[in-house]
């Protein structure tokens, strides 16, 4: 891995931290198509068009759980579903990046240098 200095590090964290700042609605879970038939004898489900729900599903506490989505709210759900990932992903990476900040906190500080030097370090100064 390229060294790259706690300066750059922190910067790609606050452009991260100001993407999490937009945040957008957002739902957790997965959405599922469901194609199913009805009790109405002689609708066009049976005979092959059958008909089509979305549900949210998540898991809790190891549990399963769907919620019916109605038709004219699935685009908007689904938008919010997308919204959920970016943060999960934005989360993680934000994660990610202060986890080697706090590495390279320590690899400076056993190159003896103090907490007040990595702050001129954020001023610009690039290590190499
Ligand atoms: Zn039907």
């Amino acid at each position: 891995m390229d060294e790259i200095s706690l300066h750059e590090l922190e910067a790609k964290r606050s452009a991260l931290l100001r993407q999490l700042g937009r945040v957008k609605p957002f739902v957790e879970g997965s959405l599922a198509e469901i194609h199913s038939e009805c009790g109405t004898k002689n609708c066009r489900c049976h005979r092959g068009e059958k008909h089509r729900s979305v549900r949210l599903c998540r898991k809790e506490k190891g549990k399963s759980q769907a919620i019916y989505v109605p038709i004219d709210l699935e685009e908007e759900v689904r938008r919010w579903n997308e919204e959920h990932k970016r943060l999960k992903a934005l989360l993680k990476e934000i994660s990610a990046l202060s986890e080697q900040i706090i590495r390279g906190y320590v690899k400076n500080k056993r190159s003896r240098l103090k907490p007040k030097d990595l702050r001129v370090l954020k001023g610009g100064r690039k290590r190499s």
